[in-house]
């Protein structure tokens, strides 16, 4: 009979999550980790190249989850292919599933977060008709086009050159004066002509019937409006916690992200949260690592109490 109680729950499967499980496995615990349907990897799921992974030539996400996945089967971790919709209680805690109940003594929560959508009209009806959050798996349907990406952070530079692979041309409109991304994006960016660059702008309607032909962008410095033609929209503006789970008195920032103390602990005492999900999180793999890593080695300790 499968196991329904651990000394550590480590909740989400993006790298966050597969470190934290890989880390309090190593510390000697039981460890419960929970996956949604299975599938690891999380926002880098997708991603064909990582940038500022320290290893030697190019690794995808898929390929580091799998391998840390697989890892951590050999050392002892349970896999609960489940998402987990609420934890409760204090000394031990009992995680709530769709198809379950779990018990734990302390807990990981590294659930990371969500690509925000456009809110402009057309933009949800026309989302895989042309709108799309994927250019590792889309871009290559933009052989010679045009293509507008939206958002101006790492992940949207990071996406528009790889567009850059297949496009023709591609405007990053962007609701800042500058970019809020790694200097060697920016550079990559302004060297390449074919990069037509939308300051302080926002699409205001994506147009098109049964696909994709162009977008209203307004400037919002000069008031006005331009219609783009384009094929593919490519939106990364930004992230939304995947923070439901978490009673609603444990403490958050402004903008739903989990607030922790400097051991990744969360107002709620036996309860971390590391990665994306967190108030402060950084955005590189690198910094989700070692947040998972502290807060396993944290934990475990715990445990013995
Ligand atoms: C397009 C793109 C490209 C990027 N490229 C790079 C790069 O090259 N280098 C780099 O350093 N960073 C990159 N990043 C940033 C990086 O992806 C994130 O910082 C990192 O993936 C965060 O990992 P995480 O495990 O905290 O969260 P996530 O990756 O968001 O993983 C969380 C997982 O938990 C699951 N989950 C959510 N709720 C529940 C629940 N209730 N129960 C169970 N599971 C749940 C989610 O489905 C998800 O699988 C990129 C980001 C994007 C968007």
């Amino acid at each position: 009979m499968a196991r329904t109680s651990f000394d550590i729950a480590v909740i989400g499967g993006g790298i966050a999550g597969l470190t934290a499980a890989h880390h309090a496995a190593l510390a000697g615990v039981s460890v419960g980790h929970f996956i949604a349907d299975g599938m690891p990897g999380g926002l880098v799921m997708n991603v064909g190249a990582l940038d500022g992974w320290p290893t030697t030539g190019a690794l995808g996400g898929a390929e580091l989850a799998a391998g840390l996945l697989g890892r951590n089967e050999e050392l002892g971790v349970s896999l609960v292919p489940s998402p987990i919709d609420s934890i409760e209680g204090a000394a031990a805690k009992t995680l709530s599933g769709p198809d379950g109940s779990w018990r734990a003594k302390q807990v990981i929560v590294a659930t990371g977060a969500s690509l925000r959508t456009l809110a402009a009209p057309g933009a949800e009806r026309l989302f895989g008709r042309g709108v799309s959050q994927c250019a590792w798996c889309d871009g290559g349907l933009y052989r010679d086009a045009e293509v507008v990406v939206a958002g101006g952070g790492d992940a949207a530079l990071s996406e528009a050159i790889h567009l850059a692979e297949f496009a023709r041309s591609i405007m990053i409109v962007t609701r800042g004066e500058m970019f809020r991304a790694r200097r060697s994006y920016v550079t990559r960016v302004a060297e390449d002509e074919r990069f037509k660059l939308r300051w302080a702008s926002e699409i205001v309607e994506v147009l098109g019937d049964k696909g994709v032909e162009g977008v209203r962008v307004r400037d919002n410095a000069a008031g006005s409006e331009e219609v783009v033609a384009c094929s593919g929209l490519f939106v990364f503006v930004g992230l939304a916690p995947n923070a439901g789970l978490l009673p609603a008195g444990v403490g958050r920032d402004e903008r739903g992200f989990v607030v922790t103390d400097p051991g990744f602990e969360t107002t709620s005492p036996g309860v971390f949260a590391v990665g994306a999900v967190r108030s402060g999180y950084g955005g590189r793999l690198t910094q989700a690592v070692a947040e998972a890593t502290t807060a396993a080695e944290r934990a475990a300790v715990r445990c013995d109490d």
